[in-house]
């Protein structure tokens, strides 16, 4: 990232210039913070902003239509994983007067997500 000579001056031009990296969360929290300021405060930029974050939008949304089979197969292998390691299956095989008593435990752990 190249300084600015002005930190506090964030232009249409350079709000526009770094609008992707913004709508990304690219840029550093200085950075962030005076476009957020801007794109709020200018009609101009702020009608921009909305119109590339609903491209971003349709862009993932297609981009997920077009998973390529091999990373679709990677993405499902990995949630069968998170599903087998969350659940774990206790089996205790108490054998008593000849009888034999089964008892199971399921217990599940939930995965939460930030
Ligand atoms: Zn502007």
């Amino acid at each position: 990232m190249t300084a600015s000579p002005c930190p506090d001056e964030v232009s249409c031009a350079e709000a526009r210039s770094l609008l992707e990296m913004f709508l990304d969360d690219e840029c550093d929290c200085g950075t962030t913070a005076r476009l957020a300021a801007h794109v709020a405060s200018c009609d101009h930029c702020s009608r921009i902003a909305d119109a590339e974050r609903h491209l971003r939008a349709i862009l993932r949304s297609s981009c997920v239509e077009q998973a390529p089979v091999e990373l679709r197969a990677r993405v499902l292998r990995r949630l069968s994983a998170l599903r087998v390691s969350s659940t774990t299956v206790t089996r205790t095989v108490v054998v008593d007067d000849g009888q034999a008593v089964v008892s199971s435990t399921v217990r599940s752990t939930r995965l939460e997500r930030g």
